[in-house]
């Protein structure tokens, strides 16, 4: 859903290339991972367990005994009840009464990539699956609480239209779909914790039930430092329970510190290299499929940087802030990932010394040109700090820079010169 109301936003604003870019990387936990936490913290689950190979699914069949099995690829994105895997079979999301399917199924999903709506177009490789005790639904709902810049703050987004068919929901019937600011400093209230329980529909004993997992899922949302914890479907049970079927959370980045176990459930293996190679680095890196790669200080510029080039005809390769206290070492760094890049076919430099020293900037560009085997065109807009000695710095180097005194001439250079 989160990726549908983004789509709406891509088509309407320019500045949204770089928002995208300045959005994607966060940590994002498996599903049985979330799960843990959640069922950690109150919030009513099924039971599961984890398996990694056909044989801990051939032992788990015979120690862990359910009705009914719920079993499901385990990949760091959503929409898998309706993907298909890259060996042909589909969905990543079955049930089956019988032990020696679930072997069957857990077989043929490790091992292959899991392609779904919000995958990359060749899927992601599955390494664990859970097996779960499946639950009867007589209702799917959905609710999600997230920080929300438009709101300063966080929202519950709830609709009692629950499912693999809420982005279709959020399109066609928005009217079903209700977004309510929370106080943070208040928290959810009861009574606003009872108002959400209504609008899913939950009526009499599930009301109560309903009203207290909420509460329980702000709880968590807080004390995890979570963006976003989206739980679809949120169901009533043919038992009448009300539970999460599936978690998808994301944290705040910024809260790596006090969030350390969390953030070491981290799996890096794929994601990009340059991501990681430049998150390392302390820089805020994501690839684009254009061809110009980016230097600039400052999430800000960088994404004006990347308007100002789409605005002249070109594409960015990549949104890439080197910070405010960026040092030589951290440019070189910058250099290295853009030079990896084979699509990247010119590179643009745009940088407003502030707290940054241009000449700092100006000493890194000439031992990475030096250095590493540049043979793309180089354009440098250098702006503030110690900007004269930056330029004497670049024009005494011997390199073939081309200078740019704005951000437009900058941007009209790079685009003209890949004609
Ligand atoms: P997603 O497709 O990645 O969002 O995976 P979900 O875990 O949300 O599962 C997709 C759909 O499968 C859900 O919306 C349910 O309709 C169904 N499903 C998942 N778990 C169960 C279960 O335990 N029992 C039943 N009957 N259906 C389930
Ligand atoms: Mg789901």
């Amino acid at each position: 859903m989160m990726a549908a109301v983004f789509k709406s936003l891509m088509k309407t604003k320019l500045a949204c290339h770089s928002v995208r870019a300045a959005c994607v990387r966060k940590l994002n936990l498996l599903e049985c991972q979330s799960k843990a936490l959640l069922d950690s913290n109150g919030v009513a689950i099924q039971k599961f367990r984890v398996v990694e190979n056909v044989e801990e699914a051939r032992c788990l069949t015979q120690n862990f005994k359910v009705d009914e099995y719920v079993i499901k690829a385990q990949i760091r994105a959503g929409g898998r009840g309706l993907g298909r895997f890259d060996n042909g079979f589909k969905s990543g999301v079955h049930l089956t009464k019988d032990p020696c399917d679930v072997v069957e199924i857990v077989g043929k999903m490790l091992g292959h990539r899991l392609i779904t709506k919000q995958t990359p177009k060749e899927g992601i490789l599955v390494k664990k699956v859970m097996v779960a005790e499946s639950v009867n639904i007589v209702r799917e709902t959905y609710i999600c609480i997230l920080m929300d810049r438009g709101f300063s703050g966080p929202v519950i987004i709830a609709s009692s239209a629950g499912g693999t068919d809420i982005e279709s929901v959020a399109e066609k019937t928005p009217d079903l779909i209700k977004t309510i600011p929370v106080d943070i400093m208040e928290g959810v209230t009861d009574s606003m914790a009872k108002d959400v329980a209504e609008f899913l529909l939950f009526e009499g004993n599930l009301k109560a039930k309903a009203t207290e997992q909420i509460k329980k899922l702000w709880k968590l949302f807080q004390s995890v430092d979570a963006l976003q914890m989206e739980i679809n479907p949120f169901v009533e049970t043919d038992k009448g329970d009300v539970i999460s079927v599936d978690a998808k959370l994301q944290f705040d980045d910024n809260a790596q510190f006090r969030q350390r176990d969390i953030f070491s459930l981290e799996d890096v293996s794929e994601t990009d290299p340059r991501e990681v190679e430049a998150a390392k680095a302390k820089l805020n890196y994501i690839p684009m499929s254009g061809n110009i790669g980016c230097l600039v200080n400052g999430a800000g510029l960088a994404m004006a940087t990347m308007d100002i080039i789409k605005l002249h005809g070109g594409e960015p390769a990549n949104f890439l802030d080197v910070g405010g206290g960026v040092q030589e070492d951290q440019v070189f760094k910058a250099f290295q990932i853009l030079t990896s890049d084979p699509n990247v076919k010119a590179i643009l430099v745009n940088v407003f010394g502030g707290i940054v020293n241009c000449a700092t900037i100006a000493n890194g560009i000439v031992n990475a040109s030096l250095n590493l085997k540049l043979n793309v065109p180089l354009i440098v807009r250098l702006e503030g700090t110690n900007v004269n000695e930056a330029k004497q710095i670049l024009s005494t180097s011997g390199l073939d820079i081309m200078s740019a005194s704005d951000l437009e001439e900058a941007a009209q250079k790079a685009v003209s010169c890949l004609k």
